[in-house]
């Protein structure tokens, strides 16, 4: 087993592996930017090393800076969190050349599987349904009006290298597209250093329904089941849950073959997710693979009793996985609200700030992830998520109402948040039917941000 890994991360996610390191007795090396010079990991970390200036390209994406602070501290390993350099395959290379092992796939793998084009066009040849759309990246708005053509509107043009929701735009007609291509490209060109475009049909009201997959280094790929990640805004999450109460025994056994095929096409090593989705017919389709740990891997590891982190870490150290398909039983329910820094009545735009007071409620079935303490700074230069929290209960209905209480307790003071929001979703009738689809939040946003509003000025409760 690893004597030291290297944790190449931030926030919450920095937390949760260096306390699965801690209970595997392995030591820990956090890094930190200036801006993060006062957070939770550095402090508890085993040694901490500043990689550099707040911009993430000078620090949490500086690679020979993290390389560099490996070897000197004498890790074997680095853990990449999700984001920042976790789905780089040059980093992965960079990594194991340098003698280290890197916690996910091989570079190769994260090639095949980071870009949709390249994904997309695998899963066809592996016989796992796909959204129709492009073959390949899209090279123009010439070439995609064509298959656009083909296809039909509505359409998505979609980053290759995406992530976040970010490089994604509707397009209705063909009028629209070539100013929403220029777009899109110049977007992801900023967000992810690629402008390639991908173009598929889009799915009108679709669940976005995910497998959580482990594979070890010996052949042997499973799946942990699924979460419903359907409650979100601007094609990002805020609220899933596990399993998702839609699929019938028969089509979580067709959709988890369907995900163990997918990794298996891509050679896919370690821990994580294929996604999908499901359309209102029942049909499903892949969407993308995110080869590395997830934001809302918790609700799965509440479920399946699993500790994700401890299984990626031995997964890497070359163990084989220690369960068969056969002994994953999901066992009750979990739910997860994303707390952000962010005002939802302002089209959700990021407001980071120093949190004067927290405090995070607890009891039974209730688990906060988050690096936030009273007196912190949450830094403007990175991710608004402040913490992440889950409930689990035998049932849905209790896990929601446990979820409304945990939110109720909830107080961050200092900045806003969308946990409000999340706290009104939790009441409204189609959220507590289980029947939301994508389209939900961003449907029902007026009303529920109408609802707010009355609840604050004590006109009403709900
Ligand atoms: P998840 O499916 O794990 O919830 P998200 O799409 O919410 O993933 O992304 C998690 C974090 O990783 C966010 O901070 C997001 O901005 C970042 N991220 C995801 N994919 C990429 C990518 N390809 N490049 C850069 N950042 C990414
Ligand atoms: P990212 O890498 O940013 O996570 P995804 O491909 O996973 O990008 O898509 C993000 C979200 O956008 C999905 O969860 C879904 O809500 C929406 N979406 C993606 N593709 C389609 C599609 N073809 N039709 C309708 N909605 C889609
Ligand atoms: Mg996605």
């Amino acid at each position: 087993m690893f004597k030291r890994i290297l944790i190449a991360n931030r926030g919450e996610i920095a937390l949760r592996i260096l306390r699965a390191c801690r209970e595997m007795e392995i030591e820990t090396v956090a890094v930190y930017s200036t801006a993060d010079a006062d957070a939770l990991s550095v402090q508890l970390a085993t040694h901490a090393v500043c990689i550099g200036p707040a911009r993430a390209a000078d620090s949490y994406l500086n690679q020979r800076a993290i390389l560099t602070a490996a070897l000197a501290t004498g890790c074997d390993a680095v853990h990449p969190g999700y984001g920042f350099l976790s789905e780089n395959a040059e980093f992965a290379d960079a990594c194991r050349q340098a003698g280290l092992a890197f916690i996910g796939p091989s570079g190769d793998t994260i090639r095949r599987a980071g870009s949709k084009a390249t994904a997309c066009a695998l899963m066809r040849r592996a016989g796992v349904p796909t959204v129709p759309g492009s073959d390949g990246p899209v090279a123009d708005a010439d070439t995609a009006l064509g298959i656009a053509e083909q296809v039909g509107y509505p359409v998505l043009l979609k980053a290759s290298a995406g992530g976040g929701g970010r490089g994604i735009r509707r397009v209705n007609e063909p009028a629209e597209l070539p100013a929403a291509f220029e777009q899109a490209s110049a977007e992801a060109s900023a967000c992810f250093g690629d402008g390639q475009m991908y173009l598929e049909k889009f799915i009108v009201d679709p669940r976005h329904i995910e497998f959580q997959i482990l594979a070890d280094a010996h052949g042997n790929t499973l799946h942990l089941g699924d979460r419903d990640c359907s409650v979100q805004r601007r094609n990002q999450k805020l609220i899933e849950e596990a399993p998702a109460r839609v699929l019938t025994p028969a089509l979580r056994e067709e959709m988890g073959a369907a995900a163990v095929r997918a990794a298996q096409a891509v050679e896919y090593e370690n821990a994580g997710t294929v996604e999908f989705l499901l359309d209102r017919d029942g049909r499903f389709y892949f969407m993308e693979m995110n080869t590395r740990i997830q934001v809302e891997h918790g609700i799965t590891e509440m479920i399946t009793g699993i500790d994700l982190v401890r299984e990626q870490i031995r997964i890497a150290a070359g163990l084989p996985l220690s369960r068969r398909q056969e002994d994953i039983v999901l066992t009750g329910h979990a739910i997860e609200c994303r707390v952000n820094a962010e005002d939802p009545a302002a089209n959700f735009r990021p407001c980071p700030g120093t949190a004067s007071f927290v405090h995070f409620p607890g009891g039974c079935g209730v688990r906060v992830d988050s690096g936030l303490y009273s007196g912190c700074t949450l830094p403007p230069y990175y991710d608004s998520l402040a913490a992440k929290i889950l409930t689990w209960a035998p049932t849905r209905l209790e896990a929601i109402r446990r979820m409304r209480r945990a939110l109720e307790e909830l107080t961050i003071e200092g900045f806003s948040t969308n946990a409000e929001l999340s706290h009104l979703v939790l009441y409204h009738p189609d959220y507590v039917r289980g029947a939301c689809t994508t389209a939900f939040l961003e449907t029902h946003l007026e009303e529920l941000v109408g609802w707010s509003r009355k609840v604050s000025e004590g006109e009403s409760s709900v």
